[in-house]
């Protein structure tokens, strides 16, 4: 049972019903030995007493009795182990450990629209194993204005809103606070901004493990507030979207897949299009006759390069 500081009764917490609840690495309950995180044992090697290597474990799944490691096999094969002494005789989590731990604010004036979108299959799935976190701040819990206002006509004229610059600053400053020592980069996204691409997201998960994403709306936002507080300025493309939201989701995307362990194994990316400037050639699955169309010849032996 939880006890949430400051909630004195139940239906007070009712609204947290059904949702799942995230704790920061910081704010952890101590292990005792032999006692891990999962998030910390997905994507260790598994590997016999002779040293042969088994495969990566991609899962732990909590039964009555002990614990099952899932292991994906060098084949693709799935290998179940029991975590219990007689079957794992060493768990070294310092070696093996991912590197990566990304974290991703987005600030938003529509968080429900983003974390939808974001919480579901692969990335809702890495999420949950702790791979990566992602916050949506709402834009709007920063106004000093008593009518909640957060953008203002433009001065010279022209159509619209523009996003003001104090709610914007007072938002990222709280986000701020608690990045601790990590590598941040604070992002607008932007159709003015350098045209996102593979290469990019690369470089983002390299250098990096906070990326702030910042969505403006209406007709964008005041512009000193990117020079002074944005690192730089993305496009996903020569259009205009309504926000940065659909954006934001992009590029979050797009690096969570590269972290480590979001996907069963590397050479799902590195294999794909745009990672070394070539597409990835045509996929087929079954059956291998469709309306009269064959799979090519060539994929079938499961010999192709
Ligand atoms: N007046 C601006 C457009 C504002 S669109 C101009 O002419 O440049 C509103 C918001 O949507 C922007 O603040 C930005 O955050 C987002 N946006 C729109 N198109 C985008 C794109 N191609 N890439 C990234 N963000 C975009």
């Amino acid at each position: 049972i939880l006890k949430f500081k400051g909630y004195d009764n139940r239906n007070d917490v009712e609204c947290y019903r059904q949702k799942k609840l995230y704790v920061t690495r910081e704010n952890a309950v101590e292990l005792a030995e032999n006692e891990y995180f999962i998030a910390d044992l997905i994507g260790l090697r598994a590997i016999t007493e002779d040293g042969e290597t088994l495969g990566k474990i991609t899962d732990v799944i909590h039964t009555g009795a002990n614990d099952v490691y899932v292991i994906e096999g060098e084949g693709g094969e799935e290998i179940l182990l029991p975590a219990i002494r007689e079957c794992v005789k060493k768990v070294e989590i310092a070696e093996g450990r991912q590197e990566k731990d990304m974290k991703f604010h987005i600030m938003t004036l529509f968080p429900d629209m983003v974390m939808q979108g974001l919480d579901t299959s692969i990335i809702g799935r890495a999420r949950e194993k702790g791979l990566l976190s992602i916050e949506t701040v709402n834009i709007r819990d920063y106004t000093t204005n008593k009518h909640k206002k957060v953008d203002d006509y433009p001065y010279g004229g022209g159509w619209g809103c523009v996003m003001m610059a104090q709610p914007l600053k007072s938002c990222l400053d709280d986000i701020m606070s608690t990045a601790n020592d990590r590598k941040s980069r604070v992002i607008y996204m932007s159709p003015q901004g350098k045209p996102y691409d593979q290469q990019t997201a690369r470089r983002l998960r390299d250098e990096y493990d906070h990326l702030v994403l910042v969505c403006g709306h209406y007709e964008g936002i005041d512009e000193r507030f990117i020079e002074q507080c944005v690192d730089e300025e993305i496009s996903i493309g020569d259009f205009v979207l309504t926000g940065g939201e659909i954006a934001a989701m992009a590029v979050a995307d797009s690096v969570c897949r590269l972290v480590p362990g979001v996907l069963s194994d590397e050479e799902c990316f590195t294999g794909e299009s745009h990672w070394d400037g070539v597409l990835e050639y045509p996929q087929y699955t079954r059956p291998e006759n469709w309306r009269g169309r064959e799979v090519p010849e060539v994929l079938l032996s499961g010999h192709h390069a």
